[in-house]
């Protein structure tokens, strides 16, 4: 028999919290965060508590996922009646009645050329299935030439092989390299910062364009799939022009590629729509879902494929055109169940009506902060997904030193006051709960009005952070 080990004396003799040393942290560096280390042990509401007692308002949802807020007992009950129920369906070779159900639920809110789903346990999971589904999409339709994704530079997609390769952020790829091959980038939608000094209303069609420029240069019968979020969230909360979507939609039909909407954050009514496909009109080949869908309570993400692929991989077991491709968590009956509750909690709540009407509201408030901030030099966002970016000059539109890292001193600014938001070096972001309501949202705001005065003393002409 294996014997455990005793604990060294050096284990013996650190404390539980000490071990903040051996986490990773994701995408922080270890050495500054246990020197503050964010340790939280509860959450009620639209707000969670740390091991020293503090409370902080819940800015960011967990991370985009928590839409549903802390202790929703709904939640709760579903997942521990689930529980008890059936807790794992034999994922290789069963489905369960939830997921079936779940099933149901998702596809009757979708259009009815939305009509098959692969289950995941996470968004970087869908990302990945969503691509292999395109690849092998085009292998059975007798294309396998087809085989290059295309999509945005600054996009974020996940961590894994292919999500990472897809994603646009050298950051986040170099120390990985070789990543995956025939992954393509094109310019992000940005008009705050556009790329072409042409008209404001042109910028749509000239950002379309030039994915045109690129189809063409590298062969549309190589390319399998186009893939974005339809808001991009990490890019600094983008939003593309309204006609940018429908002529990527329209090239995709022209060219044969698979449109893939990456709708991990704005699915499930952050944006102020039940998914950003409705805000632009225009709806993907392949749909993927991930964080909201679960309202944060389990690991739960949905690709969404339109018929037409689907009917690809349905055949005589000789055939073998399945999907090749499975994790063990994916579909998990207590995942689903949990899904149930949460897509119900949303429809039924008409929580996206309440994201578009708070969104609106913290819009007007930012802009009217930002008239006397002159370092805010834009506010932009759609439901609750928005965010601040900072400029050295509103007319150049200059960023600050990277060093700077303004961003992150407005999101420790906000922590020292009890705001939890996210933070790159030039922004702000705010994604709150679609459960908050106005009296809290208007608290979150004023905490960060405040953390953006600590940074940026109020006073004319003060352009550069606080030292
Ligand atoms: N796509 C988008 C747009 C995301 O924001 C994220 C996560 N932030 C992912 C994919 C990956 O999801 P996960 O972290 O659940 O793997």
């Amino acid at each position: 028999m294996t014997r455990i080990p005793e604990p060294t004396a050096a284990h013996r003799s650190k404390h539980v919290l000490d071990y903040v040393e051996n986490v990773m942290i994701d995408f922080t560096q270890m050495k500054e965060f246990s020197e503050d280390p964010l340790i939280l042990t509860e959450g009620a509401g639209v707000r969670v508590r740390d091991v020293r007692d503090r409370w902080y308002f819940d800015g960011i949802s967990g991370t985009f996922c928590l839409s549903l807020g802390h202790g929703n007992t709904g939640l709760v009950e579903a997942a521990a009646s689930q529980l008890a129920r059936l807790a794992v369906a034999a994922p290789t070779m069963a489905t369960s009645d939830r997921s079936l159900e779940l099933a149901k639920t998702l596809l009757e809110l979708l259009p009815p050329e939305l009509t098959h789903v692969k289950w995941g346990s996470g968004g970087s999971e869908a990302v990945e299935a969503g691509i292999k589904l395109a690849r092998q999409y085009h292998l059975h339709a007798g294309s396998p030439r087809k085989v290059k994704v295309l999509s945005h530079y600054r996009a974020y997609h996940g961590v894994t092989g292919m999500a990472l390769a897809a994603s646009g952020w050298a950051a986040h790829k170099t120390p990985y390299e070789p990543l995956a091959s025939g992954f393509l980038h094109v310019h992000a939608p940005d008009s705050y910062r556009p790329l072409f000094d042409v008209d404001p209303q042109d910028l749509g069609r000239t950002y379309a364009r030039l994915v045109e420029e690129v189809i063409e240069h590298e062969g549309p019968d190589t390319i399998a799939a186009f893939m974005t979020e339809p808001v991009m969230m990490s890019a600094g909360v983008l939003v593309p022009p309204r006609d940018y979507l429908p002529r990527i939609r329209e090239l995709c039909d022209r060219y044969g590629i698979v449109l893939i909407f990456d709708e991990v954050i704005t699915g499930f009514g952050r944006i102020g729509r039940l998914f950003a496909s409705e805000l632009f009109e225009t709806w993907p080949d392949i749909l993927v879902l991930g964080k909201g869908i679960s309202g944060g309570y389990a690991g739960l993400s949905a690709t969404v494929v339109a018929e037409r692929i689907a009917e690809g991989f349905w055949g005589d077991t000789a055939d073998n055109v399945h999907f090749a491709a499975g994790h063990t968590y994916a579909g998990n009956p207590v995942a689903c169940a949990v899904g149930l509750e949460a897509i119900r909690q949303i429809v039924d709540g008409d929580l996206s009506a309440h994201a578009a009407r708070l969104g609106a509201f913290a819009l007007e408030r930012l802009r009217g902060l930002q008239a006397g901030v002159p370092a805010i030099g834009d506010v932009r966002g759609e439901g609750l997904l928005f965010g601040v970016e900072f400029v050295t000059d509103r007319e150049t539109r200059q960023r600050f030193p990277a060093a700077d890292n303004v961003g992150v001193q407005v999101r420790e600014a906000a922590k020292r006051r009890g705001l939890l938001l996210r933070a790159s070096h030039w922004m702000a972001v705010l994604a709150p709960p679609l459960t908050t309501s106005e009296e809290e949202l208007d608290a979150m705001l004023s905490i960060l009005e405040d953390a953006i005065r600590d940074v940026f003393p109020d006073r004319p002409g003060m352009l550069r952070p606080r030292a």
